[in-house]
């Protein structure tokens, strides 16, 4: 049986062997037997029940609770040429039954379908008179009832088990908790399932959380080294969502937002090309999330603290399903937790359910204040051991200095109770250092014995000293009043003197260094830079085909295959076959092309694409036509001209004069109107108001993009 499960896995799916617990789910599955199977994001769940289903006769039903999900798993099936299709409400009658007489002909392998379907007494007669394969439930999770993502029809799944007896069935999903999974065993009737647990890690993320200093700046920094990178970025607030995805593309960096406030259609319209593109950034509320199955986001930032680990564990999960280096990097400040307290606070449920948000809110506060491994920690939360520290965290590999923080920890406590136990940190600090403000005037502060006690250190070690003074509970912030810090039970031993405190040592923030800043890791090393030229062309070749098939390009091919063929340098089409990742019919469809692209002499014919557009753009520009004069050319729009002019600026591939025809003067004047101020350079937004009707608002761009570049040279 594993053998032929093995062959299946190599012809079909072009993959070598198995991995981790893969083959013994397979083998289970395959003899006829009932599974559980818990693994992480990216594990490789979907083969643990389509090899299976190619393996035993009959018509396997597969059940997920998406759309989306369904088709990217048959669009994927159908590129290996496996006979997939998905029922749902997107097809009209006839398509069904069209769909149904195929099925009864034995022409369909892989039949997915919605929960409600699925149990459908129609439906399920239909089914009865079919030879089945086995069951998938996919996202079985969606079963409980305590988790977010509940879905009643799911309960209605128990039936199967009376319904088909002699019907394998397997339950896969990512969460780990050990209620959810009793609760799927007992609401889906899979007392008989074997087990399958798999590690929680995710080895090929890198973990790193830095304290919130300039958080935009920051982010660009850590941008900086994953530009074409796909990734997504969290925000908490709608808001926010808007104005840092503006913010990005103001910096070159191609980027989209998604929250709930949006329409529903520009909704779904970023969605699709986040999926369809590469190298998009999508700013995204936590509504976006669930069902994106992309295989290649490189990264996730976090701009505010998550709510729980499991929120953190979830979101972050989403970077490197495809198993290559990915990060996850986040910045959070005491102002987070503020906000999401107050949320909280805010929200429907009684007290012990508030209470238990409150606990889980300062499991994540504490990771960020983690002395030890991230890891380590993060998996001991879900309780699983890690027994080494795991060398692939920013802990590990800045390594953590701490420092004794027992006298000033006492100073900065002393001063929340003596001045009332009801002002926020910005005051405090000002009585720490003794200024004379007018707030600490008035209050008489000036008089306290506490009063410039701390000017020894600087505003900065007071605000990260409070910060982790609250993520370890010695203080809380009032959430009644207005966000001030009061002293905790917890605190009483420190105060009298019966502990220490050893406290995190800040890196100091180097927005151009690694350290700190948090911008280099392994995952913006992707490609080495004599890689970069060849690596575009397999990727361009594959966006090609990709619109080609009207498939989202990491259906054709997944990076990691990519990035094999790079490294082997296949040369005749027995070597491509070799590489993991094409089976069969990708090799018969694809093999030829790539390895034309690898001996440099392909990809030149296709369609044209936007980085051929690029291109273009540049040497037109260069030629001297205006952007208007481009825009027909290229049959686009004005605005967009002028974004891709903007963006080669920045790049330094185009100068501002190659660009744009302004006059001279009006050309100064936009340029002082950008320097006038002292610091950051101010945004377009700041200064369109000047030049309305006068320039249009896509030269503003490009000033400032050239501005930019020559500031960070
Ligand atoms: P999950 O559903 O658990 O999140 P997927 O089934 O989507 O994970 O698999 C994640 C990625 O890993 C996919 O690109 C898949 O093709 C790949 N993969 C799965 N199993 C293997 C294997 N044995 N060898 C190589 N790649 C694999
Ligand atoms: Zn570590």
């Amino acid at each position: 049986m594993l053998e032929q499960a093995q062959r299946v896995l190599k012809d079909i799916f072009g993959y070598d062997s198995f991995r981790g617990r893969q083959g013994a789910i397979i083998e289970r599955v395959a003899r006829g037997g009932d599974a559980l199977v818990l693994m992480p994001t990216g594990g490789g769940k979907s083969l643990c029940f389509q090899v299976p289903a190619l393996l035993r006769d009959g018509l396997a039903v597969v059940v997920s609770p998406l759309i989306a999900l369904m088709d990217d798993q048959v669009a994927t099936l159908e590129e290996l040429g496996v006979a997939a299709a998905a029922l749902n409400s997107t097809l009209s009658a006839d398509e069904q039954r069209e769909l149904a007489a195929r099925i009864r002909r034995g022409e369909i392998k892989m039949l997915y379908l919605a929960p409600e379907r699925l149990v459908q007494p129609r439906m399920l007669d239909f089914l009865r008179g079919l030879d089945i394969a086995l069951f998938a439930i996919d996202e079985a999770h969606c079963v409980s009832q305590w988790g977010h993502d509940f879905r009643p029809e799911y309960l209605q799944l128990g039936q199967l088990a009376e319904q088909f007896p002699h019907v394998p069935r397997i339950a896969l999903t990512a969460t780990a908790d050990k209620r959810t999974r009793e609760e799927i065993v007992t609401r889906l009737h899979l007392q008989d399932a074997e087990r399958f647990l798999s590690s929680f890690d995710r080895p090929n993320i890198f973990y790193r959380i830095v304290p919130k200093e300039s958080p935009r700046k920051q982010l660009l920094a850590f941008l900086a080294e994953r530009r074409s990178d796909a990734g997504i970025v969290y925000c908490l607030s709608r808001k926010k969502v808007d104005e840092v995805a503006a913010f990005l593309c103001e910096n070159n960096f191609p980027a989209l937002p998604y929250h709930a406030g949006l329409p529903a259609a520009t909704r779904a319209a970023n969605q699709k090309r986040f999926l369809n593109e590469e190298g998009l950034i999508m700013v995204a509320t936590i509504a976006f999330g669930m069902g994106i199955d992309k295989p290649n986001v490189r990264f996730v930032a976090h701009m505010d603290l998550p709510k729980s680990l499991e929120a953190y564990y979830q979101e972050t999960g989403r970077a490197g399903r495809d198993g290559l280096p990915a990060d996850a990097w986040m910045a959070y400040g005491l102002q987070d937790v503020l906000m999401l307290k107050q949320m909280l606070q805010n929200s429907e449920g009684d007290e012990r359910h508030k209470r238990l948000e409150h606990h889980k809110l300062d499991a994540m506060l504490a990771l960020c204040e983690e002395t030890r491994c991230r890891r380590q920690a993060l998996l001991a939360y879900f309780d699983e051991d890690m027994p080494q520290p795991c060398g692939h965290c920013d802990n590990c590999v800045d390594g953590v200095q701490t420092w004794d923080a027992t006298e000033p920890a006492r100073q900065a406590l002393s001063a929340i109770y003596r001045t009332g136990q009801r002002y926020g940190v910005g005051h405090l600090v000002d009585v720490l250092l003794g200024k004379d403000t007018e707030k600490v005037r008035s209050f008489g502060h000036d008089k306290l014995a506490v009063f410039g006690v701390g000017k020894g250190r600087s505003e900065g070690e007071w605000r990260s000293l409070y910060r982790q003074v609250v993520a370890r509970g010695l203080a809380d912030i009032d959430l009644e009043g207005y966000g001030g810090l009061r002293l905790s039970d917890s605190c009483r031993p420190l105060l009298r003197g019966e502990v220490t405190l050893a406290l995190r040592k800040e890196l100091k923030p180097q927005t151009s260094s690694t350290r700190g800043s948090g911008s280099a890791s392994p995952a913006s090393q992707l490609v080495r830079g004599e890689e970069r030229e060849q690596w575009e062309a397999l990727r361009t070749l594959r966006r090609n085909l990709a619109q080609e098939h009207a498939v989202p390009p990491y259906v054709i091919f997944p990076d990691s295959t990519l990035l094999e063929m790079l490294r082997s340098q296949p040369t005749s089409m027995a070597e491509m076959g070799r590489v993991s990742g094409v089976g069969a019919r990708k090799l018969e469809r694809y093999g030829e092309a790539f390895l034309q692209v690898l001996a440099g002499t392909g990809g030149g014919e296709a369609p044209r694409e936007v980085a051929d557009i690029r291109h273009e753009l540049i040497s037109l520009a260069r030629a001297g036509m205006t952007p208007l004069q481009i825009a027909g050319q290229l049959q686009c729009s004005e605005k967009n001209v002028y974004s891709l002019l903007a963006e080669a600026i920045g790049q330094q591939q185009l100068s501002l004069e190659q660009a744009l025809d302004l006059p001279e003067e009006l050309m100064s004047e936009v340029q002082d109107a950008f320097l006038d101020g002292e610091g950051e350079l101010p945004a377009v937004a700041e200064i369109a108001g000047q030049f309305a009707g006068r320039v249009p608002e896509g030269v503003l761009y490009c000033v400032r993009a050239a501005l930019q570049s020559e500031f960070e040279v």
